[in-house]
């Protein structure tokens, strides 16, 4: 009994690692279309890419697929919860309800028009023509709906697209966290911008690119990223994808005016890939081989970017060899002057350039009109102005056309309305309830970081998150290394400790 049973789960996992791999082949699709395929290419793309998906979700629903998980329930059941043949079926079976509930057309159609919808984003943004993208948008919310009702009943209809990227959130959980921390945030900027703003036109000098890229590579390469199995490239909007247990993508983009854009979202893309180079190779392809949820995968990116990269104990070694890479820009510049200038806080338009302290705010902002868009309480026609005016309200600022205003982030229309934005907030607060943690594992981080050294904390991640990969839940992970659930506690005290000293609060 105990062989055939064995059988089917070989079968089973000989099945989806078809379907990852399937998955894997749209990423680089993706990946080619982002980095260094024409303009021409875009039609055929999105049919290939449309294609591929569709085929990924006639396997992912498969009835042999269903009857497999069904054959395997005794055998699951009679496994430890945390071994990995049963995280593979648990898991496996979690995505095929899912996915058995979406049509396989509805897959394809939303694919093509989400392609369609990139494409002219591209175009729209820099011409600030929101009307060109206002009927493609009202399609895509359409769909939006529709992918929602297919997981009905449910409490509030964003709570399918939630937990579709952090499951086990829903819009009355990620609400709650957030009014807490809008309480506590709102009144630390309030009194850091009551102080005079910190200067930061060092960082706005000619920064020429090639410099900018190898002082990047040089410093993730010191964190810990293998360039064996991974490299960069540049996107107009930097991302990470993964093809294989060996081969992760990040991508940057480059300003010569602006030496953080690109430096810092180096370190982000690098967190990112850190998390799916360190888990179980053993996962590779299947279900359990890819990060557990958004907030869990931001939580890392930011960990890398800001707790460690913005930290003063980081600059103390690596200031030093960014000025000789830069002499003329920096030569004469101070450490403290450059760390105030790369932690300066100012309420501002464009959220991706956002700092730690204002960073969640643009975050709510655009989850609250999600919410509402899905609710059928805003319309799309209105959306532009609403956008403004809660940019007013919450930050007291006004973008002067759509271009920094509601066409700034891609994911609405690249992917759908709802469920997109949440998990940046989840991972701010999670990449300080991670580091709280390893620092209490290992109180002698903080001087290995200034030494440069980043193998204890890199470790720590790896063996404690990274190496489980989608075999937990993200709530039973968070348990699992916290011994708690998500609280906004430790992100309030790091912000607290670090711009007290800046600010002097
Ligand atoms: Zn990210």
């Amino acid at each position: 009994m105990e062989s055939i049973l064995e059988t089917k789960l070989q079968e089973l996992k000989n099945l989806t690692i078809e379907i990852g791999d399937l998955g894997a082949v749209s990423s680089i699709l993706g990946w080619d279309q982002a980095t260094y395929m024409p303009t021409g290419g875009a039609t055929a793309r999105g049919r290939q890419i449309g294609l591929i998906q569709m085929l990924s979700h006639q396997r992912l629903t498969d009835p042999k697929l269903g009857k497999l998980l069904d054959d395997l329930r005794p055998y699951e059941e009679s496994l430890p919860y945390d071994s990995d043949e049963a995280a593979l079926i648990r898991v496996t079976r979690r995505n095929f309800e899912r996915a058995v509930k979406v049509p396989t057309e509805f897959m394809y159609q939303m694919s093509m028009h989400l392609s369609d919808t990139y494409t002219a984003w591209v175009e729209a943004r820099p011409a600030n023509d929101f009307a060109r993208l206002a009927p493609m948008l009202e399609k895509t919310l359409a769909l939006s709906r529709q992918a929602a009702e297919y997981f009905a009943p449910y409490d509030h209809i964003a709570d399918p697209l939630i937990d579709m990227s952090d499951y086990g959130m829903k819009t009355e959980s990620v609400r709650a966290l957030f009014a807490q921390l809008r309480e506590q945030l709102v009144p630390m900027v309030q009194a850091i911008s009551e102080q005079p703003i910190a200067d930061d036109s060092i960082l706005k000098q000619f920064y020429p690119v090639d410099q900018q890229r190898a002082f990047g590579e040089q410093v993730i390469r010191r964190y810990g990223f293998d360039f064996n199995r991974g490299r960069q490239d540049t996107t107009p909007h930097p991302f990470m994808t993964r093809f294989a247990a060996d081969d992760v993508r990040i991508t940057t983009r480059f300003s010569e005016r602006d030496f953080g854009d690109a430096f810092f979202s180096t370190l982000h893309e690098a967190g990112h890939a850190f998390y799916e180079l360190g888990i179980d190779p053993g996962y590779d392809a299947t279900p359990l081989g890819g990060g557990t949820s958004a907030g869990v995968h931001e939580s890392q990116s930011r960990l890398w970017e800001n707790i460690v990269g913005r930290s003063r104990a980081f600059w103390e070694f690596f200031y030093p060899p960014l000025q000789a890479a830069f002499p003329d820009q920096l030569g004469k510049v101070s450490l403290d002057a450059f760390y105030r200038a790369i932690n300066k806080v100012q309420r501002s338009l464009i959220r991706v350039d956002a700092d730690e302290v204002t960073y969640n705010l643009h975050v709510m902002i655009r989850f609250e009109l999600e919410a509402q868009l899905l609710e059928g309480t805003l319309a799309i026609r209105d959306l532009p102005e609403a956008w403004h005016a809660r940019y007013q309200s919450d930050l007291g600022l006004r973008a002067p056309d759509d271009r920094d205003g509601v066409l700034q982030d891609v994911h609405w229309y690249g992917g759908l309305i709802g469920g997109a934005f949440q998990g940046y907030t989840l991972g701010n607060l999670l990449s300080a309830q991670f580091y709280q943690q390893a620092l209490q594992a290992h109180p002698n981080i903080v001087e290995e970081i200034r030494c440069g050294e980043f193998k204890t904390l890199h470790h720590w991640l790896r063996d404690n998150l990274y190496v489980y990969g989608s075999k937990y839940t993200a709530p039973e992970l968070i348990q699992k290394v916290t011994g708690g659930a998500i609280t906004i506690e430790p992100y309030l005290a790091y912000l607290r400790a670090k711009y007290g000293e800046l600010y002097s609060l």
